[in-house]
């Protein structure tokens, strides 16, 4: 049998592996195919490109966009994407520059509660142009002004909690659209953690493919049941780890593996774009 994880982050946006390391984990577990989809980003794509191909490894770049549909949020994947498409690229890097201010406001809600962290420090760990949440979770953690990233979050990250920010959105329909344009599939990722089905149908008539039926925080019964949807509304079937590095000692990758005939019924549809 060959597998695939489709759902996977790198440094380039919060992930903790560079694009190396996750090829390097993906060849240990015997991965046939996987896709990159950091928040927002493309960056990471062209090294994971090269390191998957010395690995043997089926490369698909793509991303993860946080979309809403209404007033509900969800996050899309893009899959096979152009990464060279200039307006996937300069849509994401509008997003990319309100991530960034988003993490100035963050630091100044921490910094009212008398917590003394600086954004630079958020900056200078994070390192890249796409960061979020995680990036200030570790840079409290780093500061000893909290013990771990639960409790970064639960203090204040979290939603709701006094240092959670809101995330600039775009529209669902605009998601799918540029996801489209720049030759790829859309995807709705990890339906399961939103537990908000009845957007599905509006997201079927906008022209999404498919929808992430396997995933690490997905029930067995969860992920059956997103199953039974992907064959009512004739959706593509994805599925991924959604690993952002080492988490409680150990690397989600490996956890979810997807039967690569999925993969296939992906490059068919793209193949009659
Ligand atoms: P952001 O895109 O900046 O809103 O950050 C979202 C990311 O934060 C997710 O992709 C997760 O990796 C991480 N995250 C969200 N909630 C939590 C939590 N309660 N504990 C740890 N990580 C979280
Ligand atoms: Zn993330
Ligand atoms: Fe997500
Ligand atoms: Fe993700």
């Amino acid at each position: 049998m060959k597998f695939a994880d489709l759902h996977l982050h790198t440094f380039f946006s919060d992930g903790t592996f560079s694009p190396e390391e996750l090829a390097g984990h993906g060849a240990r577990l015997g991965f046939a195919a996987m896709a990159l989809t950091d928040h927002d980003s493309v960056e990471g794509c062209a090294r994971m490109a090269v390191a998957c191909g010395a690995a043997g490894i089926e490369f698909i770049p793509g991303t993860e966009l946080t979309a809403e549909l209404g007033d509900t949020e969800l996050h899309l994947l893009g899959f096979f994407l152009d990464t060279h498409n200039e307006k996937l690229l300069t849509e994401i890097s509008k997003f990319q520059i309100v991530r960034q201010s988003r993490i100035h406001e963050m630091v100044a809600a921490i910094n009212k509660l008398g917590v003394p962290l600086e954004a630079q420090t958020v900056f200078a760990l994070a390192n890249c142009k796409s960061p979020g949440r995680p990036h200030v979770a570790r840079a409290l953690v780093k500061a000893g002004l909290v013990k771990n990233l639960d409790e970064a979050f639960e203090r204040f990250l979290k939603k709701g909690r006094p240092a959670w920010v809101p995330k600039a959105k775009m529209s669902a329909l605009e998601g799918i659209e540029l996801i489209h344009q720049a030759g790829g599939l859309a995807v709705m990722a990890h339906p399961g953690l939103n537990r908000t089905d009845e957007i599905i149908p509006a997201l079927v008539d906008a022209g999404m493919d498919g929808i992430e039926c396997f995933h690490t925080k997905h029930s067995t019964a969860t992920s059956e049941r997103y199953l039974e949807i992907a064959d009512k509304y004739h959706l593509l079937v994805t599925g991924g780890s959604d690993c952002h590095g080492f988490s409680k000692n150990k690397p989600l990758i490996g956890t979810v593996k997807l039967p690569y005939e999925y993969v296939e019924k992906m490059k068919e549809k793209i193949s009659h774009r």
